[in-house]
């Protein structure tokens, strides 16, 4: 029998049934949302963004900055561990993508050396539909 927790079992048809159409299409079929339109594009708000498939902790909103790219953007994980990266050479570019290391779901895709600001000049480009705001303090 499948373990409901262990989401790295889920079939295709249990993941349809858990998520939206438009979630589906992002987090199991690697979509990408169109820029500036996510709920947390520009949101500052302190807490901690979770996957929104399976609910791992992923990113926190003191990671967050502004990049202006028209995705909600962060310079490190949570954890290392929290996120899983591979190279992607999906439409004809090489692009590093990141998934949740919980469920193996589609977030985004990582750039480096763009020369931002933060303490990594990492940027975590992060489709809102991926993850869920909980909104509580955060520690630093
Ligand atoms: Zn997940």
């Amino acid at each position: 029998m499948l373990d409901p927790s262990n989401f790295k079992d889920y079939t295709d048809t249990q993941w349809r049934e858990k998520l939206s159409p438009e979630e589906y299409h992002v987090l199991r079929e690697a979509g990408t949302e169109r820029p500036g339109i996510g709920e947390y594009t520009n949101t500052t708000t302190e807490g901690i963004y979770r996957c929104r498939a399976c609910n791992a902790e992923l990113f926190r909103s003191t990671e967050k900055f502004p990049s202006h790219c028209g995705w909600p953007t962060f310079f490190t994980p949570l954890a290392g561990d929290s996120v899983i990266e591979r190279e992607d050479h999906s439409y004809g570019m090489v692009r590093t993508e990141v998934l949740c290391a919980n469920c193996h779901s589609h977030l985004g895709h990582v750039f480096a050396g763009e020369g931002y600001d933060t303490p990594t000049d990492l940027r975590y480009c992060i489709n809102s539909i991926s993850l869920t705001l909980e909104e509580k303090p955060v520690e630093e």
